[in-house]
């Protein structure tokens, strides 16, 4: 997609996280954009990052290290959203100022021992199921918490939230409910005595229903990017 359409559609991105704060009586501030490039080429990017997007979001490892490669004079900010492989920890916790798709306390055991001393802690969210959908993978709810609690144990990398992948809906309301499972699931983690921060929720189908349950981070792809083919 040329530079200009992408330019145009993020600011109309941005004017819908604005307007979504507004109806949720939310400050602005307290919602990160992360533009979600898979499958994007680095001008496409670079189209992105000249509007003032530094933030992106990868789903496969060896896609992301192509482009981390190629783009590694701009000051970005990488964040792995993709299924986590053991093989592939290392080129993550390297990479990667971000993962939010933690499964499992042997990736996060892996994550905080390959993290590089020189880098600040890597931030990780745990991805959860909260439609039992099989294919999105994610944990259990009633693993959340055992899960949080071995997590928060590491040095290296550092707990920030929760993420989901809800099963699609054209619903709004149905959209919010189960966005609404996954912030009520922070607040418990919260009031077990662990710290987050963040609720890494909404894609360009449904940011705003996401944004009205709390979400601090929106991964948005297509409508910033357009279809992907
Ligand atoms: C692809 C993807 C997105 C972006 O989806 P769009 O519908 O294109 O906005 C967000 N999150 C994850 C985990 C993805 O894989």
């Amino acid at each position: 997609m040329n530079s200009a359409l992408i330019q145009e559609n993020l600011a109309s991105v941005q004017q819908r996280i604005e307007t979504a704060a507004k109806d949720a009586a939310r400050v602005r501030s307290e919602i990160r954009l992360l533009a979600v490039s898979k499958t994007r080429t680095a001008q496409e990017i670079i189209a992105a990052y000249q509007a003032g997007q530094t933030a992106f979001g990868e789903n496969y490892v060896a896609e992301a290290m192509r482009k981390i490669e190629t783009l590694s004079d701009y000051l970005l900010e990488w964040h792995y959203i993709g299924a986590i492989q053991s093989n592939k920890t290392r080129l993550i916790a390297t990479n990667f100022a971000w993962v939010h798709t933690l499964t499992s306390s042997k990736h996060a055991k892996r994550l905080d021992e390959q993290r590089p001393a020189e880098l600040p802690p890597l931030n990780l969210c745990i991805q959860v199921n909260i439609s039992h959908e099989q294919s999105k993978g994610g944990v259990d709810e009633s693993d959340v918490l055992p899960l949080a609690r071995e997590i928060i144990q590491f040095g290296r990398v550092k707990l920030r939230g929760l993420m989901a992948i809800p099963a699609p809906t054209g619903d709004f309301e149905k959209q919010r409910k189960n966005f609404s499972i996954l912030r009520k699931l922070k607040e418990k983690l919260q009031s077990e005595g662990i710290e987050l921060d963040t609720l890494s929720m909404g894609m360009s189908a449904d940011m705003e229903a996401a944004i009205a349950e709390g979400a601090t981070i929106v991964r948005i792809g297509t409508a910033i990017f357009g279809p992907r083919s």
